[in-house]
């Protein structure tokens, strides 16, 4: 059956901002591994930091091993320290505005995978250009163990207080499977 969802007929490419570290729980960087399948599985790019490293190097690896398209952006200064995920395309660039800048032009929509304040930082950045109504990209936090859960209690906290919308929790959605986040994104697995 057709899918008649209109973000699914907009939605090629999927920017993840997701963790750097290596030792964080293997949870989490088995979650990322089986994320990048996933969008490889239904024909989604993935847009990244472009690292070899933590979920970052995971998700890209087991997207690029699955047949799926990658993108990664890298600035040169971090090169080293992030190392290049070179199987797949990837623009070099000088600072860490410009990967953000393109992150989020290659995309259509963003996953939040677990991450530290790297990933803080570029997924909060994300929602404040849509509470400036500069996008309608959709923001899908996705863990399986609630990650995520108080960084959406913090939001929360500002919607009580009237400083953030209501509505704004229309741009924002919490997803605890793989599959809730796809069918979130309107691009549910195929039967
Ligand atoms: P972390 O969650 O701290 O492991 O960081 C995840 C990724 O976010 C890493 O690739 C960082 O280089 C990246 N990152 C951290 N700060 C920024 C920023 N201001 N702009 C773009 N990317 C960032």
């Amino acid at each position: 059956m057709a899918d008649s969802s209109p973000l699914r007929d907009q939605l090629r490419s999927v920017c993840v901002y997701c963790g750097s570290s290596e030792t964080t729980k293997p949870d989490y960087l088995d979650l990322a591994t089986r994320f990048g399948r996933a969008l490889a599985g239904r024909g989604l790019r993935m847009v990244y930091g472009g690292g070899a490293v933590g979920l970052m190097g995971r998700c890209a690896r087991a997207a690029h091993e699955a047949g799926g398209d990658v993108l990664g952006i890298m600035p040169r200064f971090l090169e080293r320290r992030e190392i290049t995920y070179e199987a797949v395309p990837h623009r070099m660039v000088d600072t860490m505005h410009e990967r953000k800048h393109i992150m989020f032009e290659e995309s259509d929509a963003f996953v939040v995978l677990p991450g530290g304040i790297g990933t803080l930082e570029e997924a909060v950045e994300t929602l404040s250009w849509r509470r400036l109504d500069l996008h309608k990209k959709l923001v899908v936090f996705l863990s399986e163990d609630d990650f995520w859960a108080p960084f959406f209690a913090l939001m929360q906290h500002t919607v009580e207080a009237n400083l953030t919308p209501a509505s704004f929790s229309d741009a924002v959605v919490y997803a605890r499977s793989i599959e809730d986040c796809f069918t979130a994104l309107g691009a549910p697995a195929r039967v």
